[in-house]
């Protein structure tokens, strides 16, 4: 018969009877496979673990440990792997071949062995090893591509806000439209205050939460269509307010404070609030040809950390030099006519 192997295996034989291995082995290695042999279960399972064979065949009966303990041992000894065992036995009755596929065995062949059945099932085994093969590799072309869907998506995982990538798109293509129509735009960057004390008291899981629940009020502050917001990263949040001026930026700011101080969630470790509560940096400009995102990202970051400067809690305006709460006392002083 006329045999070759196209993709030769380690096969590792196992049986008690020496005559059983050296024509087994000459068989496997008349066709290209290479061959480990043990003569007890024992040995058989620390071969197994030392060269990883890609296939077992395997003595039911031998003193000490059977081929059945032998093959619980084996498949205990490769969690989630799979190695293909065959049973070899001179027992043949049904109940012998349960035992055998019972214990772990993927086939049962009864000695002796006729080489062309040997040939036969190994070819046959050989194909689940090169499908398990394709398996793992798909799997792992899945997660590849799962990882950049992730990046190309436009979602932010934990809050279902924009995320950063999507900002800076709709920020660019505001500034266009904004331009074109000569009406004034708002950027806004919110941070959580003290956000860190507040995952150091409560856990990163409950963080995890906070942030959903401040990503749940910013939006539902978002009421106009074409206003958005986007998780900047972290604890940072961004809006991007269309048609919004200076004073209409700051009214909306204070109503956001409003809103985040009557969700009261409560921050055990704040010096500012004994709630969550939020600092924001805000830019307003009708844009020329020299706006950028960029350039209204850098000015309201630096509105956020005069903001937090002032005290936290509270939303600074880059052009009106002026935070929520210095206005809203200059408006508590103004006499109402
Ligand atoms: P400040 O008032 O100055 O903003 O203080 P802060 O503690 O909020 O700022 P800091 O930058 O020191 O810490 C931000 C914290 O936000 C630290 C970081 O672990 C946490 N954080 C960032 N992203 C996540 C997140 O996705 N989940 C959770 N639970 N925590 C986050
Ligand atoms: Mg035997
Ligand atoms: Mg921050
Ligand atoms: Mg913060």
């Amino acid at each position: 018969m006329a045999i070759t192997s196209p993709n030769p295996l380690t096969v590792l034989i196992v049986d008690d009877q020496s005559a059983t291995r050296v024509a087994v082995s000459a068989e496997l290695d008349r066709v290209g496979h290479r061959v480990i042999e043990a003569d007890s279960g024992e040995w058989a399972l620390e071969l197994f673990i030392r060269y990883r064979p890609d296939m077992v065949l395997l003595d039911v009966e031998m003193p000490v440990h059977d081929g059945y303990w032998t093959a619980r041992a084996m498949r205990a000894a490769e969690p989630g792997g799979w190695t293909p065992i065959l049973f070899l036995s001179q027992r043949d009755q049904d109940q012998d071949v349960w035992q055998g596929i019972d214990a772990g065995g993927d086939d049962y062949l009864i000695k002796p062995l006729s080489p062309m059945i040997l040939h036969a099932k190994l070819r046959a085994m050989q194909r689940l090893i090169g499908m398990r093969q394709r398996l793992l590799e798909m799997s792992e072309e899945l997660r590849l591509a799962n990882a950049q869907l992730q990046e190309l998506s436009s979602i932010d995982s934990l809050t279902g806000l924009m995320n950063r990538r999507a900002l800076d798109a709709r920020l660019h293509e505001e500034i266009g439209r904004a331009r074109r129509e000569g009406t004034p735009l708002t950027l806004v960057l919110c941070d959580v205050d003290f956000f860190k004390r507040y995952n150091d008291s409560l856990g990163h899981v409950e963080g995890d939460g906070c942030l959903r629940q401040v990503a749940r009020l910013l939006s539902e502050a978002c009421r106009r269509p074409s206003d958005c917001v986007a998780r900047y990263g972290g604890e940072e949040f961004a809006l991007v307010l269309p048609n919004t001026p200076r004073s209409g930026a700051m009214t909306y700011a204070r109503t956001l404070t409003h809103l985040v101080t009557h969700a009261h969630i409560a921050h055990p470790d704040s010096p500012v609030a004994s709630h969550v509560s939020l600092s924001g940096g805000i830019t307003t400009c009708v844009p020329d040809a020299s706006t950028t995102a960029e350039g209204l990202l850098i000015r309201a970051d630096d509105a956020l950390y005069t903001a937090k400067a002032h005290g936290r809690n509270r939303f600074f305006s880059y052009e009106m030099l002026l935070d929520t709460v210095e206005q809203r006392e200059l408006l508590r002083a103004t006499p109402k006519l």
